[in-house]
């Protein structure tokens, strides 16, 4: 069987062609699937009954299962997904006043292992296929009756060591979402060469570089991939993104309390920042239970921030919502896996729960 979700509209349209299919009954599955986000091939009542069983024995949807959800008073919804073969990933629904952005996975656990993150607490599994990426999303839409606005790839998993599905998703998401590529954004640990490929195909999407350190030395403790991946080769396939697309990146830069706090390094960050002419996102780092990292108090946060605007360093601070508990990427799924509910667990709408 095909996985549906993983085909792009040309391929579903010279599938049903081979079939005798007319293509106006293809627009009108794709309108099913992306618009209305259907998670079957029987609620699409206004296709013929022969037509619907035959797109069963053809194509597989690969619904995934919500096992958790965990939302919060701000709207932002939490989900755990269970894939088809048993694996469990996260997304995350950000619902805002003029966007409706969703995070989602792009691996099943994480190769790059960085010591502060909860996604790799229980290693790398495989990939994501394109269709499993696409599915987050529609699940979302079904969950939240909702159209989807923006995607990040910030969930778990290093979506430049996955690329060629991160972008086959792209491309679905662009064309039969109708979702702009400058409305997704692909967040990286600094893979050089994903960055480079990314950068040759003109990439429309956006970037950002999870830095969250201006020294090698330190990053590398921090990142274990950043030894394969060193500053000056990273900041040079930054540059050659920008030269080649055209697009700005973001540095990304967790603030861990005594670690990447200091005014030193907030000046080096500035440097490198107005090298790169990139805009800096702060992310004061969410704690993980069992990991040796705090958020440093308010004041550092704040002395940090304006060591940066005073460089007149295009500076924001990530808004943070969700609740405290579960915020940062990997750490619902790690928890369900560990098999711990909380309170504030909510229902599914879909039937699956
Ligand atoms: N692998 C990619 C994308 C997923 S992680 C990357 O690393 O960029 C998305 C962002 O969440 C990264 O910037 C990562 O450093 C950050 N992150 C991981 N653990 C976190 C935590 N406990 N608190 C806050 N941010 C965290
Ligand atoms: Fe992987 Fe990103 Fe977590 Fe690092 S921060 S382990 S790259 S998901």
């Amino acid at each position: 069987m095909l996985k549906y979700h993983s085909l792009s509209g040309a391929d579903i349209a010279s599938l049903l062609e081979q079939e005798k299919i007319p293509a106006f009954r293809g627009r009108q599955l794709q309108d099913w699937v992306y618009s209305k986000s259907a998670g079957s091939f029987r609620e699409m009542n206004n296709l013929p009954l022969v037509l619907r069983t035959r797109f069963e024995e053809l194509f597989d949807l690969e619904v995934p299962e919500g096992v958790r959800a965990e939302r919060s008073s701000d709207g932002t919804c939490k989900y755990v997904l269970k894939l088809s073969d048993g694996n469990l990933i996260e997304c995350v629904y950000l619902p805002y006043s003029d966007r409706r952005s969703v995070c989602v996975s792009s691996q099943v656990g994480c190769p790059v292992g960085c010591v502060f993150c909860a996604s790799c607490e229980n290693g790398y599994v495989r990939d994501l296929t394109p269709g499993e990426i696409v599915n987050q999303l529609l699940f979302v839409q079904r969950e939240n009756a909702c159209r989807v606005t923006h995607v990040v790839f910030m969930g778990i998993g290093e979506p430049l060591l996955n690329l060629d599905n991160v972008e086959k998703a792209a491309e679905i998401i662009n064309k039969e979402m109708g979702i702009s590529r400058r409305r997704i954004t692909v967040s990286t640990s600094g893979i050089i060469k994903g960055i480079r490929a990314l950068a040759d195909k003109k990439s429309e999407m956006t970037l950002a570089l999870s830095l969250h350190s201006p020294f090698q030395e330190q990053r590398e403790t921090l990142i274990p991939a950043a030894s394969a991946n060193p500053l000056p080769g990273l900041t040079d396939a930054a540059d050659y993104y920008f030269g080649k697309t055209g697009r700005r990146i973001t540095l990304e830069y967790l603030l861990i309390d005594g670690v990447n706090d200091s005014i030193k390094a907030a000046n080096a960050l500035a440097a490198l920042a107005k090298r790169l002419k990139a805009h800096v996102n702060l992310i004061p780092y969410n704690k993980v239970e069992g990991k040796p990292f705090r958020r440093p108090p308010e004041k550092k946060i704040k002395s940090f921030e304006n060591a940066l605007l005073a460089q007149n360093v295009q500076t924001t601070r990530r808004a943070e919502r969700g609740s405290a508990k579960a915020a940062a990427c990997g750490q619902l799924r790690y928890e369900t896996s560990s098999n711990t509910k909380k309170e504030n667990d909510v229902c599914f709408k879909g039937s699956q729960s």
